[in-house]
């Protein structure tokens, strides 16, 4: 019999990746394009379905249990729908249903959110491996999360548990676009890192700019990360404020479920110890109680296939808990 395969979709504001993966998470054929985020529903849905045409060339296609689709949230897998911030095209979009209706599509098709997926794929093959309670994060224009909690990743009733960036950690503090106020993500994503920096003073040099020619854009967490390198107060405060907002929530996972590691991954995560290591020292101080001050922080080690790897593994673990072959 040959080996169970599974087809994994990432869903995300700049690019969506198709793949196949085998029962070992290894990733056997990959295809990726940009996502057309202007663009219509149709548009967009075009660009996946391009993608599934492309791996299900592969002639080990015939082999696939299915379809686990990782998308930009909010999404809600109980109806099958996505609503991705930054796709305006997608609004309740049936994703599940138009999947199912591709050419050649077989089995399952199971959807979880991108942090979810990001945790179920560091799980299974990366730096949350072996830890049976840990917390993923996507620290990027946003801040994501998924729960493993005792061996398996929990999405909860509506598949949005693990919403870290929106845990509140300053009840006084910035109003977020979510509706509370000082939440982790209004202080440590990459575009509030660069927000917070340019309100406090922070001004290019013409050294501290990545890509600087001619851009007209807003500065980024690398163009932060970059001047905080060169030792600009501004840009190490910036970080400094991030890790702590991060330090709290974590801290906060850490108490209500006894979480033994916290891996951190997405764009922000590449500037490496300017955010983990206020983060590891603020931890100190927020995650007070014994029980949780052994708590693992780890850089994410499957970098952008982390999705792709974990709405496979999503897939199969609807398999197995069907009773189905792994
Ligand atoms: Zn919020």
């Amino acid at each position: 019999m040959p080996q169970q395969l599974y087809a994994a979709v990432d869903i995300g504001g700049t690019k969506i990746a198709a793949a196949l993966v085998d029962a070992g998470g290894t990733l056997l054929t990959r295809a990726e394009l940009p996502t057309p985020a202007k663009g219509s529903a149709e548009d967009v849905m075009a660009v996946v379905a391009a993608l599934v045409d492309s791996i299900a060339r592969d002639p080990r296609w015939s082999a696939t249990a299915g379809i686990g689709i990782g998308s930009a949230g909010p999404i809600d897998p109980v109806r099958g729908t996505v609503s991705p911030v930054n796709i305006p095209g997608w609004r309740d979009f049936p994703l599940v249903d138009h999947v199912r209706e591709l050419d050649g599509v077989r089995g399952d098709v199971v959807l979880i959110g991108d942090g979810c997926a990001m945790a179920a794929g560091e799980h299974w093959r990366g730096a949350a491996s072996g830890y049976d309670n840990a917390l993923c994060l996507v620290v990027s224009t946003g801040v994501g999360a998924g729960l493993i909690l005792d061996g398996a990743l929990r999405t909860g009733p509506s598949g949005n548990a693990g919403h870290l960036g929106h845990i509140s950690v300053d009840i006084e503090g910035e109003d977020c676009p979510c509706g509370s106020r000082g939440c982790v993500e209004i202080i440590a994503s990459g575009t509030s890192i660069a927000r917070w920096a340019a309100r406090n003073g922070w001004r290019p040099s013409f050294d501290n700019v990545v890509e600087s020619a001619d851009r007209v854009a807003p500065p980024t967490a690398a163009d932060i990360a970059a001047s905080a390198r060169a030792g600009d107060e501004i840009a190490l405060a910036a970080f400094e404020r991030a890790g702590r907002a991060l330090a709290a929530g974590i801290a906060c996972a850490a108490m209500l479920v006894d979480i033994r590691a916290a891996v951190i991954g997405g764009g922000v995560a590449k500037a490496g110890p300017l955010l983990l290591d206020p983060l590891r020292r603020h931890l100190t101080t927020y995650a007070s109680l014994p029980f949780t001050r052994d708590l693992a922080i780890l850089p994410a080690t499957l970098g952008a296939d982390a999705g792709l790897i974990g709405a496979a593994a999503a897939l199969a673990e609807r398999e197995r808990g069907r009773g189905g072959t792994r």
